[in-house]
């Protein structure tokens, strides 16, 4: 099965996040080209590692639509992972990670969780279907929304009175060869990044070459060094003839990582206060900053960029994109599609944004306008035709 270190491109034996030998992140990297042929032909799994338990629920293979009435000018489509089974694209690292876990040839039986809202429904999901024992860890005051998700699920919710970093220091403590921590990081787990190289994959598929630039929304950043991976392995092996330039996007109130690329320095944690309501996408790395750096490396080789957002763009963004595009996408999400306005982004350009979460995870549930019809249908009928 080649899961390989990406710092010192040894094989692994045994599966495990981290490099026995020197400490790097360890990924799939699919060596039969045929394969690869195989996932921009249709078959995007072709390219995965196959485990025990086959889970498919609809994951992956998610709609590409554009984004042609935002008056942007560049060619934008929305690759919409907002429609995976559990509505975020987390789902496609839960398939393969809860697979993995039911597997005979390895050792663990159980799943510990850290989450900023998205991953925890998506692992329960899959762990529900397997029968895999699983625990949820998410800092005070996760949208409510989510949590019922983890709920129906059946899996128990633990919250940790602090930010995310905090959640998954304390999966890090709980993990062993037996308890798998499923937190969306390269540095818990193999299987997270190595199962997003299928974006690149569909995207090539979809549009029969590879975009100028695809723009991802990042807290620590397993989306985009994976889908990054996808297109550089498709690249070497002469399958796509450029290298698409990744942006990441993070918000104002915490971007350790679009800091560190504008001041071209490795990442330095977040320290200062996190300001923003967008939590997908504000993840301090306090204790596993080689996690950013790994993203950061991924932009650079691809010659992309970062921007950091505010609050009230991202919202704009999000209202812009639900009511003149019909596509109702979480904030975080929107801040893709927010992101194609950035300067380096030339006008005939053709960016894809990934639409990573579904709208409905995070509803303006209170001040929602509406007025009586009162008994009237005339003045709705003119409303509604002038
Ligand atoms: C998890 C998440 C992100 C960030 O992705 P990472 O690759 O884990 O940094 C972005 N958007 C949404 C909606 C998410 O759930
Ligand atoms: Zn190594």
């Amino acid at each position: 099965m080649p899961f390989r270190c990406q710092a010192c491109v040894t094989m692994v034996t045994s599966l495990q996040a981290i490099c026995e030998s020197c400490g790097g992140f360890v990924r799939y990297e699919e060596s039969d080209e045929q394969r690869l042929v195989d996932a921009v032909s249709g078959d995007p799994s072709a390219a995965l590692p196959t485990f025990g338990a086959d889970l498919y629920m609809g994951e992956g293979e998610t709609p590409l639509v554009e984004l042609d009435r935002l008056d942007l000018a560049p060619t934008v489509y929305g690759k919409l992972d907002s429609l995976n089974p559990t509505c975020s694209f987390k789902d496609r690292g839960s398939a393969l990670l809860v697979s993995a876990v039911t597997d005979p040839e390895t050792t663990w039986k159980g799943i510990v969780v850290a989450s900023t809202g998205n991953t925890a429904p998506s692992v329960a999901a899959y762990a529900a279907r397997s029968g895999t024992p699983c625990a949820v860890l998410v800092p005070t005051g996760t949208s409510l929304s989510k949590l019922a998700q983890v709920a129906a699920h059946g899996v128990p919710i633990y919250t940790v009175d602090g930010t995310f970093s905090d959640c998954f220091q304390f999966a890090q403590r709980v993990s062993s060869d037996r308890i798998l921590n499923a937190t969306a990081v390269y540095s818990a787990n193999p299987f997270v990044a190595s199962a997003n190289r299928t974006v690149a994959f569909e995207l090539v598929a979809e549009l029969g070459a590879a975009p100028d630039w695809v723009t991802v929304p990042v807290g620590a950043g397993p989306l985009l060094g994976g889908t990054h991976a996808g297109f550089a392995e498709l690249y070497e092996a002469g399958i796509i003839e450029t290298l698409p330039r990744m942006l990441c996007v993070q918000v104002d109130g915490c971007h350790p990582i679009v800091r560190a690329i504008d001041r071209d320095e490795s990442v330095r944690p977040w320290s200062g206060e996190i300001k923003t309501e967008v939590g997908a996408i504000a993840d301090p790395l306090r204790g596993y900053v080689a996690d950013g750096e790994e993203t950061r490396r991924a932009v650079v080789e691809s010659d992309g960029t970062g921007v950091a957002l505010d609050d009230d763009t991202i919202n704009e963004w999000t209202h812009r994109l639900a009511a003149q595009e019909g596509v109702y996408a979480e904030p975080a999400s929107a801040a893709s599609v927010a992101a194609v306005t950035a300067d380096a982004v030339n006008p005939d350009d053709t960016v894809v944004a990934l639409v990573t979460g579904h709208g409905l995870k995070e509803p303006e549930g209170d001040d929602i306008d509406t007025a009586s019809v009162g008994d009237d249908s005339e003045a709705l009928r003119t409303t509604l035709l002038g």
